[in-house]
């Protein structure tokens, strides 16, 4: 028994210390990852919930790690957040996406939209919104073509800071997203008080779509709340055409997930534009 014991513990402490290992080398690699050009940015395609056009795309980012391969962005944004990094990352990450979609609406998709992520690390940079605004500029990228998308966590330490750098990004023209919606705890006070646009319906509610009476009347609830609020809304995660075709009976503007497209290469996008947009 007592040799059992013993290789319990040191198969514990193994993993654990790979998982230390692990989590040490991703800090160390995040600083350099940056300059040796190992994140690349996938678009995943919106689409308008009834007649399925694209009007724009989310950027997701994607690292190629030399040695521990493709490590997903639900891994190392939140050691990037931790460690700071994500402020140099989500700047890389808005600059690429304005010029890749600048490119696209220049070959003719003139109202084509993106939306980048922002983390709430990164309104703790005290020139958020100055950069924000020189990316702009640089890329000569109209800024009513850019979402940003946040989630309700942002303005747990600091309300009165964020809705200030918010409101200023606003009169920017720049368009504001809540994202995962329904899965924090404050959803419903962030609603009324933030200057949104529109909100995106968590993947979970979208995918409860299938399910009992129950679920889908929360998805309708949420979609009938918002415009209430002359807010637009999305779901995320739209898997099945049953689900599709519920959003589109009740009046969700914006749809995006697998059934429609994965995240996508650029070259791919620009064929999907030609087919779905005849670009
Ligand atoms: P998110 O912003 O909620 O992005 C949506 C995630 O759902 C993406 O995962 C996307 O690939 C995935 N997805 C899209 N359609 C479907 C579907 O039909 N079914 C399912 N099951 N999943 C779907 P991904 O790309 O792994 O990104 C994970 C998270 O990492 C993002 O969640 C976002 O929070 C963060 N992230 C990604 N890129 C960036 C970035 O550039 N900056 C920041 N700050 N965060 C990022
Ligand atoms: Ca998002
Ligand atoms: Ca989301
Ligand atoms: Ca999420």
């Amino acid at each position: 028994a007592k040799e059992q014991g013993g290789g319990v513990y040191e198969v514990f402490s193994c993993e654990l210390y790979q998982a230390v290992q692990r989590r040490v080398l991703i800090e160390n690699s995040l600083r350099k990852a940056l300059d040796r050009g190992e994140f690349r940015l996938v678009y995943q395609p919106l689409v308008d919930a009834r007649g399925c056009m694209t009007i724009g795309h989310e950027a997701l980012i994607r690292w190629r790690h030399p040695e521990l391969g493709t490590i997903s962005p639900m891994e190392f944004i939140p050691i990037a957040e931790e460690t700071g990094h994500i402020v140099e990352i989500g700047m890389w990450a808005l600059r690429e996406a304005c010029l890749q979609t600048k490119s696209w609406q220049d070959e003719g998709a003139e109202k084509l939209g993106i939306s980048v992520n922002l983390s709430g690390r990164q309104f703790q940079q005290p020139e958020l919104v100055e950069c924000i605004e020189a990316v702009l500029a640089e890329t000569k990228f109209d800024p009513k073509l850019l979402t940003l998308e946040i989630t309700e966590n942002i303005a747990i330490h600091n309300e009165r800071h964020v809705m200030s750098k918010l409101t200023q990004l606003k009169q920017l023209g720049i368009k504001i997203a809540l994202d995962d919606f329904g899965t924090g705890y404050s959803s419903l006070s962030y609603l009324a008080k933030f200057p949104l646009d529109s909100l995106k319906i968590d993947k979970s509610f979208v995918q409860n779509i299938g399910g009992n009476a129950g679920e889908k009347e929360i998805v309708k609830t949420i979609i009938g709340m918002a415009h209430s609020l002359n807010l637009k809304v999305t779901a995320e995660g739209v898997e099945t055409e049953e689900q599709l075709a519920y959003l589109k009976q009740e009046a969700c503007d914006f749809a995006q997930g697998y059934l429609i497209d994965r995240p996508l290469e650029p070259e791919a996008c620009l064929e999907q534009l030609v087919r779905r947009n005849g670009l």
